[in-house]
Parts: C-alpha cells; structure tokens; sequence
C-alpha cells in the first residue's frame, strides 16, 4: 500500500522537527542554568575580593603605623637620643621595625648618620648597611620627595626579601635626610600576618601570600579553581601577593561541576527517551499500516476463496436439474460433490468466524473427551473427492487404539481440514499426502506430510502468523487468506498444545499439531522438531 501524504509529512518533517526542537530545548536549558552559575561564581569572586582588599589594607596599615612611630621619635635636632626613646617602646609600638637609620643622600657615599638596631649592631646589621649604601638607596624613589612623605621599597637582594620604608625630612641646618626604618620581613610574616589573616569571621576562607615568583611565602596552597581571587598588598609588600580562596568558593565550583553533569546527562537522557518515543510510534504507525494492508488482502482472498465452492455447487446443481445425467451412480456423485462442496465452503466460513472470534478474544471451546483418529477421519472425508480429482492419493494411518484427548471435536477438525486443505493446495505435485494419528509421549500428534515444495527457512518462521502468506504461493498465484495456520495454532494452544512444521525444501513439509492425552501422567515436554 502507498505511504500516504500525511504519513510522510510525519516521518519527514515532523520527526526532525521534533529532534531538532528536543535539541534545542536541551540546549537553551543548559544555557540558563550555565548563565546562572557564572553570575553567582561573580558574586562569590566579589565577595572573596572585597575580603582581599580589606586585609591587605589592615596589613599595610599596621606596618604604616609602625613607619609613623618610627617618623615621630626620629627627631634630627637630637640624634643621639633617637635610639634611647625608641628602643624603650620598641618592642610594642614598632614589633616588625629591626632597625632605624638616618642617610644622607645628597653625599656621594651615601653616608650613614644614625643607626638604631635592636639586635645592638652586629654582622646582620653590618651587612644590610653595606647593601643600602651599596644598591638600595639606588633603587628608592628620591626624586623631590615632599618632606614626611612616606615611601616604601620592597625588593628581593641576594635571595632575601628586604622592606625598608623611608620618609625625606629637613634638618634645623636645612640639609634634607632620609629617615629609614628596616622592617623585619620574617617577623611580618610569622607574627602579623598570622594575626590578621587567621581572622577570617564567618566567611571562612583561606589565605596564602606568594611572592613574585608565584611561591609561597606565608600558609597553605590553594584549590579555588576560578574563585581563587590575588591581589597585591598596595604600598608596603607590594612585590607580594595575596590569595583567597571561599571555603564555600570550592565547594560551590565543585557543585557547579557536578550540576553541570547532572545536565547534561538529563539532557541526554531526555533526548534518548524521546527519540526512542518517536522510534515507538513510527514503528507502531508502520505496524499498523502493514496490518491493514495484510487485512484488505485477506478480503479479497476470502472473497475470492468462497467463489469457488459456490460455482462448483451452482454448477452441479445445475447440471442436475437439467436432468441430463445419465445414471443413478453419476447422479449419486454430483450430489456427493456438491455434499462436499458445500462442507468445504461451511469450513472456510467456519475459518473466518473463527478467526474474528479470535480476533476479538471470545473464542470459547466446547471440551469433551473424544477420539482423535475419528475426528481426522471425518476432517479428510470431506477432501475425499477433492483429492481424487485432482489426482491425490489421501493416506490415513491411525495408530490402535486410537489416542483420546479432551477436545473441542468441531475445532480440532477445523484445524485438520486447514492442514489437508493446505496440501492440497501447496502441494498437489507431491502426489500423496499422509494423515497420521499416533500418540508420543503424553501427546497425542496429527501429523499431515505432503510432498510438495516445502518451505524456505524464513517462511517457517512466520507462516504460523495471522495475514502472512508464504512467498511461493503468493507467487504461484494460489488462492488463500492467511489466516488457516494462525488458527491451527490459537486451536492447538487452546487445548494446551502446540502447532509447528517440519519442512525442507523441495523435499515436503509435515505440518503437527499436538494436544496433551487424557490419563497420561505430565512428564514429557512437547517435542518439537526445530522447524525443519
Ligand atoms: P493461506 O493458505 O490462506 O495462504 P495459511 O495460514 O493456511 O494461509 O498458510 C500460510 C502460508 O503457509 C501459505 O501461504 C503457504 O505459503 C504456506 N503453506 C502452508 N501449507 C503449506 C504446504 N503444505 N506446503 C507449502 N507451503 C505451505
């Protein structure tokens, strides 16, 4: 049957249609949710520099406190005092200053000419002097430094890192110099900045300080992914960094990971589920398409089956009435044909109301104990004439005594004549066809073999189904409906048996149809040939 225009408007455009707008869906969803999570990961990265900015302001702030101690006891009109006043307070108000120095810029030696440690001089104290006439001062910003005005110099010599922080001032004698405090690096690191950074309050995050070189100086490494937020200290240690990472910023990073995950996977899923659902119903359409094709052709052929009984019984009846037969015995025989023709033709109506009952699942049995040999007999007279006209030898052999079953008699015979009907059909070349009755087991097996073409591997498989007509015959232009083998199979399972096919090509088939025995214990299973 042809595809119809609306059928290939849905398998053509509807279809894809209906994928591409899955897609779609899928990917807009992953989009938004995607848009989300950047928006809140720029919230948390605000908030992680705000908390960065506030503690390198308390840090630089401290040591600036510190600078201005250091410029308010530095008092040039009385030097020699200087050491005196600060070393007293020192170690409270100045914790991270190691030492106080007052330079001369302006000679060309750089000369030192105050110089307050709090170690009390020695070799450490020696050599840092050595380096601040030698290269530091070089590297400090003196160009019209405004009086008071601090400055810091943050630099690494020789592999350590060194802050001095130095404010310009003028003298009573109008000479400028440098006031310069020498801070501690270590102590900064081991004794401030644990104090300013354990405070984290209930943002809880986690802090490291990594100098120019990206190593770290001061706590532990950090995982923060994209939330990891650096920033510089601005004035005192500029050449450092710090970094914060959101204890929450990981966690929310790795559920972001896992979110996105999730999505995708659903939005797979999603596309599969519906692509397996427009799978179903193109399938399901198909199906049904091809059903109704197979149902008008059986129509047709049953139309065109019931026509020749009638016209052989029309024809007979005919000749008959005329009455241009000659003898008793040809009168006895027409009337016989017409007999049988018409058992054939109750048969074949017999088949379709049958098959519809099937069809709509209310066909009910009518079970008794019955002989099996009997039924078979009666089935393969009403093929007698048929046969011998067309040249057939029907053999019956009937195992003795007869195997009983318990039966629907009417269904039993029907299923039979479909058989006997079939070989005469398919396989009136073959000459003869034997109808055998014998038990196996706890079975007893009707066993209709002809010799005719036999059927190929495929067919066998699908024979037994309701419409399906085997190839050969469709080819050989051999009247039938389909539905004869699907109701010698719904009648053997009814009885609890079962129907198949022995069959090689060229060689014959044997159809069986097998129904459990009465007073014969359950213990053997049916045994069926595997097709073939
Ligand atoms: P129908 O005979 O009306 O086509 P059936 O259900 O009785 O429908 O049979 C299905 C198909 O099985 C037939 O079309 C035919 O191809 C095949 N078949 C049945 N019996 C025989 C047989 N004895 N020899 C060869 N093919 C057979």
């Amino acid at each position: 049957m042809e595809r119809t225009a609306r059928e290939r408007l849905l398998t053509f455009l509807l279809v894809p249609a209906i994928v591409v707008g899955v897609l779609v869906l899928g990917w807009v969803t992953f989009r938004t949710t995607f848009q989300l999570d950047k928006l809140r990961q720029q919230s948390v990265i605000e908030a992680t520099l705000t908390l960065a900015n506030e503690k390198v302001d308390r840090l630089d702030k401290r040591i600036v406190d510190e600078d201005n101690v250091v410029l308010a006891e530095t008092d040039l009109s009385q030097l020699p005092h200087v050491a005196h006043r600060w070393l007293l307070t020192a170690a409270r108000e100045t914790p991270t200053v190691r030492a106080i120095l007052v330079l001369d810029p302006h000679g060309p030696d750089y000369d030192i000419v105050a110089f307050t440690s709090r170690a009390g001089g020695g070799p450490e104290d020696d050599a840092f002097r050595r380096l601040l006439v030698a290269r530091m001062v070089r590297d400090m910003d003196l160009r019209d430094t405004p009086p008071d005005e601090l400055r810091h110099l943050h630099k690494t010599y020789g592999g350590q890192s060194y802050l001095v922080s130095y404010a310009s001032r003028t003298a009573h004698n109008g000479r400028s110099y440098l006031i310069i405090a020498w801070h501690d690096v270590a102590r900064i690191v081991h004794d401030m900045m644990p104090r300013i950074l354990a405070d984290t309050g209930s943002s809880g995050a986690r802090f490291n300080v990594v100098d120019e070189d990206g190593r770290i100086v001061f706590g532990p490494p950090l995982r923060g992914g994209e939330l990891l937020v650096g920033k510089h200290f601005p004035t005192t240690l500029y050449g450092w960094r710090l970094q914060v990472a959101l204890t929450s910023a990981e966690e929310l990073s790795a559920n972001v990971e896992r979110r996105r995950l999730f999505e995708a996977v659903m939005v797979g899923l999603s596309c599969v589920v519906v692509i397996a659902g427009i799978l179903v119903v193109v399938f399901a359409a198909e199906r049904e398409r091809r059903l109704s094709a197979m149902k008008s052709d059986f129509v047709a052929n049953v139309s065109h089956e019931l026509k020749t009984p009638v016209s052989l019984v029309r024809m007979f009846g005919e000749l008959l009435l005329s009455n241009r037969v000659a003898s008793d015995e040809k009168r006895r025989e027409y009337l016989q044909i017409i007999l049988n023709e018409s058992d054939r033709l109750t048969a074949l109506i017999d088949n379709v109301l049958d098959f519809s009952k099937l069809e709509q699942k209310k066909s009910a049995f009518e079970l008794a104990e019955g002989d099996i040999g009997q039924v078979a007999s009666r089935a393969v007279e009403v093929y007698r004439y048929r046969a011998e006209r067309e040249g057939v030898e029907l053999r019956v052999e009937l195992e003795d005594p007869s195997p009983r079953a318990v039966i629907d008699e009417r269904a039993i015979e029907l299923a039979i004549i479909n058989l006997v009907d079939n070989a005469l059909k398919y396989a009136k070349d073959g000459k003869i066809v034997c109808i055998e009755v014998r038990s196996r087991g706890r079975f007893a097996e009707i066993r209709v073999r002809d010799f005719g073409p036999g059927i190929p591997l495929e067919d066998r498989r699908r024979i037994f189904d309701r419409f399906v007509r085997g190839r050969l015959s469709a080819n050989a232009q051999v009247r039938g409906s389909g539905i004869g083998l699907a109701l010698v199979r719904h009648i053997a399972e009814a009885h609890g048996g079962k129907a198949w096919v022995e069959s090689e090509v060229g060689e014959g088939s044997t159809f069986v149809l097998a129904i459990p025995m009465t007073g014969v214990v359950a213990n053997e299973p049916i045994r069926e040939a595997s097709a073939g």
